[in-house]
């Protein structure tokens, strides 16, 4: 069995969702998405747009610029631009397929201040997680408009020509026999690689061994020692552990706090918590628990207690999951800490989003270069819907839609007792390596124990061992090779290479 296909997508996150939505508008038809779950999508609480009847004097210069700050100005200047330019047609896009904001009372639009930006832009929703409304409302109307979407097929392998071109990928779909899926254009919109660390904040169907998946196809990559690290992420009690707190509390006014009850922020932020970039909150946490002022689990206290109690519910999916765990924000200080949450790392793309390797694009979490070394909070829904929007026109641009694809053979491995033998020892080695705090004695011994298990016999037999083992490998010599301590990479060998935030975050 094989399908033909003018766009494949891999991956039915915001990102698929934006591209699929924006070439329907275009006129491209056959459009199909193949995923293998839901992605991190649902859970978007925050996401960043600049509209122009904003209160702030905000403009997407301005947001630009908080970006390239952010990211400490390791981002791609034209993509940031561009992204930042375009926030209102992104902005535009979800609200032409049905997607609704918080409104304030007097009619204007919600905006909350999450981490990493000068002014509040960042829209939501407050009876539901806004990526939840997200899909709600999108994905009918998709499937409505003539989108096919294959929602249990995982995408195995990426097909290329002898020239060097991509002519679709390899699916496995509902356990099923393998099949060729043949498109002149590929969107690989899989996700991030937070899961490759063992515990993260990702649900399980991002498994990050794409990144490896890329690399044998020869894709180029950018950024990889960039894993984001959410800062604030519930450490206790067992039903809420896992559970983001959000940055936005600190732009409602909540605040961080050390064993001895000390504001700690405060002493390399005297304006305050609100805004504050998230390697900062990282970085001084980690300050803290090295100290022994940390919490028992190796993070700190965030205090809501101040805040008013309908402050705290429009956040329902945190505030009844902390109640229902059996811990009430307005009477106790949370205990939270740095959990791996996103990726902003991936394959390197042009204007276009399209890759070194013509017809393979890539949009969302699956692309690098954009966030840099630190990303803003709420900007990986922005960054997801634009780089979908960008894409679908870039995909316009290039003509690719109508080059002939021939048939190649399936290929595909799996050999469930090499899974068995290595996925959780390469879990175990990520998590130990490619942590919040890194050194270059543990990213070496991480880099040989991959290297070791690339070259073992038996590697050979399965596909998502080896690209997990080759993933985990080219992070950790991204992260060896970065070696000064720079937003959410932190290399504690290397103390003298203070990181630059008082030059950074001005405001
Ligand atoms: C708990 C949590 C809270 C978050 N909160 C926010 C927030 O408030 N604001 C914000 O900006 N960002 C947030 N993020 C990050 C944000 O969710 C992601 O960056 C965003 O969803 C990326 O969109 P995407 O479309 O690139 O990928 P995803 O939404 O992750 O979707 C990836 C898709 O690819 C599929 N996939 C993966 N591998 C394969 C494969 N091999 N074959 C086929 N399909 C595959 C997945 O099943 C999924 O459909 C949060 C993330 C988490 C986990």
């Amino acid at each position: 069995m094989s399908v033909r296909h003018k766009v494949a997508i891999a991956g039915s996150g915001l990102a698929a969702l934006a591209t699929a939505a924006r070439l329907h508008e275009e006129g491209v038809k056959d459009i199909a998405i193949y995923a293998n779950g839901i992605g991190g999508t649902p859970y978007i609480a925050a996401i960043n747009f600049v509209l122009p009847e904003n209160p702030y004097g905000d403009t997407p210069e301005q947001y630009a610029k908080d970006m390239l700050a952010a990211g400490y100005n390791i981002g791609n200047k034209e993509l940031v631009n561009e992204m930042a330019a375009n926030t209102l047609r992104g902005y535009e896009l979800l609200c032409r397929w049905g997607v609704t904001f918080a409104h304030n009372e007097d009619g204007s639009i919600k905006l909350r201040h999450v981490s990493g930006h000068k002014y509040p832009r960042s829209l939501c929703q407050t009876t539901n997680l806004i990526g939840v409304e997200i899909e709600r409302v999108m994905l009918p109307k998709l499937a409505e408009a003539g989108i096919e979407f294959h929602r249990h097929a995982q995408v195995v392998n990426l097909l290329k020509n002898d020239n060097g071109k991509i002519e679709g990928f390899t699916v496995v779909e509902d356990g099923g026999e393998p099949y060729n899926v043949y498109a002149p254009v590929v969107v690989a919109s899989w996700g991030g690689v937070g899961n490759l660390l063992g515990t993260s904040t990702y649900p399980d169907d991002v498994k990050g061994n794409t990144l490896g998946m890329a690399k044998q196809a020869g894709a180029d990559l950018v950024d990889l020692e960039f894993i984001e690290f959410e800062p604030m992420v519930m450490m206790s009690p067992a039903g809420a552990v896992g559970e983001p707190c959000p940055t936005a509390m600190l732009g409602e006014g909540g605040y961080l706090l050390n064993s001895d009850g000390e504001r700690f922020l405060l002493e390399v932020r005297p304006q305050g918590e609100a805004g504050a970039p998230k390697s900062l909150i990282n970085h001084e946490i980690w300050k803290q628990v090295a100290k022994g002022k940390g919490n028992p689990h190796g993070g700190i206290w965030v205090d809501l207690r101040h805040i008013d109690i309908d402050v705290l519910k429009a956040y329902p999916w945190f505030y009844d999951r902390l109640i229902k765990s059996g811990c009430d924000p307005k009477k106790e200080l949370l205990e939270v800490g740095p959990m791996p949450h996103s990726f902003s790392g991936g394959i390197k793309v042009d204007r276009n989003y399209e890759s070194n390797i013509k017809g393979l694009f890539a949009i969302g979490e699956a692309c690098g270069g954009i966030h840099g070394a630190c990303r803003c909070a709420g900007n990986a829904a922005s960054q997801a819907t634009l780089s979908g929007l960008l894409c679908a026109e870039g995909i316009m641009r290039t003509g690719e839609l109508n080059r002939e694809i021939s048939d190649s053979p399936v290929k595909y491995k799996r050999d469930d007792s090499v899974r068995a033998k290595y996925l959780g020892e390469l879990q175990k080695i990520a998590g130990k390596a490619l942590g919040v705090y890194r050194n270059g004695t543990e990213l070496e011994a991480a880099l040989k124990a991959t290297d070791d298990i690339i070259k073992a016999n038996d590697t050979a037999k399965d596909d998502l061992t080896l690209q997990t083992a080759l993933a985990i490998n080219l992070i950790a010599k991204a992260a060896l090779n970065r070696k000064e301590s720079r937003g959410t990479h932190n290399r504690t060998d290397y103390p003298e290479s203070k990181p630059e935030y008082e030059k950074e975050f001005v405001f």
